[in-house]
């Protein structure tokens, strides 16, 4: 490295600092340091092994309209081989959402192309998605349901609540009150921890497309009523595990020339003159240390990165105090096998749900969804005869579910569980957890005074904010990714403005 050479350095090894290394280096004579807290990269992005089986961390779907995110990805991972039109066939009619066994070539570094089947389950029943008007439907909610879920609607469209202000008002005026209430209520609160009418409109509004569940929503309710719905596009799922591509990306980030610093805990940025000089990082050993910057990109949570900068105008620290999270916590359980009975006419290979994951929607557990490891790939289990599933919460800092010790915890899980009638508890072999503060950014709170940390963030020249906690955006790998190659970008060619970073949520070409 000649001595001249200018160093970034990158606050966190998650798929926002790894891919701004990355791409700086394809782009720029820049030497990316990245500073990571934990011993690991990826960070929420990870498959965490749990006595020779992978535990996904949400459950990772690698899906983007943007062809250019999936190539960066493929030059990673490349696609696994077409299953033959006899897997496919197989596959059909089990109605299975993967070919489960299908390997021809016993190649681990690829990506498995899966098909998502994501259903909710509501009164101890699945509800198929996308959902036709079908006999299962209206037997599962019942004419009486049905008849009011229409005529509701049809009262939202004739008579809707003039200036909608809240999030309710929004969501009644699209869907209607019976199916906002029905499908929407339960599982905003456990999500987000707060009721829909403490939500304003306009979040509603904005946000009600990159919302997994509520997209599923929208078009559960179009196909309902307005039009019979469309095949799913597939997915990309690393064989072994969200984590695997971050580890190939961050292989490569290495034999290039990057560097990683692990157990490595920025805890200050420091100032002057509108530049970052250089950070305080808290080391394994317990040493401090103070680096020098040229650049430096932050995957910090905002909240976490204001609390750690020099003379803050009070004004910008309230904002950043007053911004909201929601963590996020999962026991997954090993099991013999699911309990089925009463549950679904779909059980498949080894007995097990087809679905990828599921929504609770059962106000009497606090679980909010259900993952089904098994099909995002069977190479996350040690053995495939078991069962893999995870029971996922979501909780505030002090709520039980956070607070609870992990024995206790997986307890709970277990017992929910069984409670639903999805498991029994005599058939758990196994049960792990991990907890994951600060999963999702919230658009409530002081967030809709957002701007003023964001002018404040514009005046340090060389500090670039990326990532989902980084720009306190609710955006998946995508635009996570995208928001990287626009720092390195902006780096390469050294542009002044951060706009394109801040708006890449609202990045809309497909190129
Ligand atoms: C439950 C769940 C399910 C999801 N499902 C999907 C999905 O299906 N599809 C999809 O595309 N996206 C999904 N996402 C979103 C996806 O995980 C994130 O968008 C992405 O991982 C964010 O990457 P990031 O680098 O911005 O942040 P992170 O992954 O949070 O990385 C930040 C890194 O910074 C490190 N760090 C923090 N503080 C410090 C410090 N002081 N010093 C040094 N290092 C520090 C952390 O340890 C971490 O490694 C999901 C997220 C969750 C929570």
């Amino acid at each position: 490295m000649s001595e001249s050479r200018k160093t970034a350095l990158i606050i966190g090894a998650g798929p926002a600092g790894l891919t701004t290394a990355f791409e700086l280096l394809q782009k720029t004579d820049i030497k990316p340091i990245l500073l990571e807290k934990t011993d690991h990269v990826g960070g929420m992005c990870i498959s965490v092994p749990y006595k020779g089986n992978l535990m996904d961390v949400g459950g990772h779907r690698y899906f983007t309209k943007f062809e250019k995110v999936k190539q960066w990805w493929l030059q990673f991972l490349p696609l696994q081989t077409m299953p033959s039109s006899d897997d496919l066939k197989i596959n059909r009619d089990l109605k299975l959402p993967i070919s489960p066994d299908y390997d021809p070539e016993k190649i681990d570094d690829v990506m498995l192309k899966r098909y998502k089947l994501s259903r909710i389950y509501y009164l101890r029943r699945f509800f198929d998605y996308p959902v036709s008007l079908n006999f299962a439907t209206i037997f599962g909610l019942g004419p009486i349901r049905m008849t009011k879920i229409f005529l509701s609607y049809v009262k939202a469209k004739a008579f809707p609540i003039k200036n909608e202000k809240t999030a309710e008002d929004f969501l009644i005026n699209t869907f209607g009150k019976e199916l906002y209430q029905t499908f929407f209520k339960d599982y905003t609160e456990k999500l987000w921890g707060i009721e829909c009418k403490e939500i304003s409109a306009e979040w509603g509004r904005e946000r009600i497309r990159g919302i997994y569940f509520w997209e599923t929503l929208i078009s559960l309710f179009k196909n309902i009523f307005i039009h019979k719905p469309k095949p799913e596009d597939p997915f990309l799922y690393p064989k072994l595990g969200p984590g695997q591509l971050w580890d190939k990306v961050a292989e490569k980030i290495k034999n290039q020339g990057g560097e990683f610093i692990f157990n490595c805990a920025v805890t200050a940025l420091h100032s002057q003159n509108g530049k970052i000089e250089s950070v305080s990082v808290r080391k394994a050993d317990g040493s401090v240390e103070q680096m020098h910057a040229d650049y430096v990109i932050s995957s910090l949570p905002i909240q976490n990165l204001i609390g750690m900068l020099n003379d803050v105008p009070q004004d910008v620290q309230d904002v950043a105090d007053g911004l909201m999270y929601r963590n996020f916590r999962a026991a997954a359980i090993l099991l013999n096998k699911m309990k089925l009975k009463n549950t679904t006419k779909m059980a498949t290979v080894n007995n097990i749900l087809p679905d990828t994951w599921v929504y609770i929607q059962e106000s009497d557990v606090k679980m909010g969804r259900m993952q089904m490891y098994n099909n995002w790939s069977p190479y996350l289990l040690q053995n495939q005869d078991n069962v893999w599933i995870a029971f996922e919460y979501f909780s505030g800092d002090n709520d039980d579910i956070w607070t609870m010790p992990a024995a206790e915890f997986e307890q709970l899980a277990v017992e929910e569980g069984c409670k639903i009638g999805i498991i029994e508890k005599e058939d758990v072999l196994d049960v792990t957890s991990y907890k994951l503060e600060k999963g999702y950014p919230a658009y409530f709170g002081a967030y809709k005074d957002f701007a003023t940390i964001r002018r404040y963030l514009d005046t340090l020249s060389n500090l670039y904010p990326v990532g989902r906690n980084g720009l306190h955006k609710y955006i998946n790998i995508d635009h996570v990714i995208l928001s990287g190659i626009a720092a390195a970008d902006n780096i390469a060619q050294n542009m002044p403005t951060k706009d394109n970073i801040w708006n890449i949520d609202l990045t809309k070409f497909l190129d």
